[in-house]
């Protein structure tokens, strides 16, 4: 993956869209990974064992620092570790799609094939939650094309 000051670079110029835009749903593991390292709070429980980073419309993720870097860069939800991959459900069988988001271009074919490894992980649940989205949320991630992995 990209170095974290190219990262945080690439990131800032975007303003940090898709941790203003997208709100990932996390297992409970996850959450419960998070809390216990001693970060605050920002969950809320959406569905059995699923929860959602909260944060207030039109504001970044709480875990977001000034800085633009992850207070929980190491133990971030696996839906922000593998972005700008996505996995979704087509026709009932498991595909991916890639954002080209700006950093899609810092990103070489091992980054995205291992982001598409992690994302073959990811619960059928949390890649249900996720796309339960309203139609100015589809709005907004026409921002950037994308293309199916
Ligand atoms: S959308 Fe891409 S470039 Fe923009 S903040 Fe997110 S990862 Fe960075
Ligand atoms: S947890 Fe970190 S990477 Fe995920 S949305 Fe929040 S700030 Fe962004």
């Amino acid at each position: 993956m990209p170095t974290s000051s190219t990262l945080i670079s690439v990131c800032k110029q975007c303003n940090a869209w898709c941790c203003t835009i997208v709100k990932p749903p996390v297992t409970k593991q996850e959450k419960d990974t998070i809390l216990q390292a001693g970060f605050s709070d920002h969950f809320i429980q959406i569905d059995e064992n699923i929860y959602q980073i909260q944060a207030e419309d039109q504001k970044p993720c709480p875990y977001l620092k000034k800085d633009y870097s992850c207070e929980i860069q190491h133990i971030k939800p696996k839906l922000c570790k593998i972005w700008p991959v996505i996995p979704r459900y087509k026709q009932n069988k498991r595909g991916y799609i890639i954002i080209k988001c700006p950093l899609y271009f810092h990103l070489t074919p091992q980054d995205i094939q291992q982001a598409k490894n992690e994302a073959a992980a990811v619960p059928q649940e949390i890649v249900t939650q996720l796309w339960m989205i309203s139609p100015e949320m589809k709005e907004k991630y026409k921002r950037f094309t994308y293309e199916e992995l």
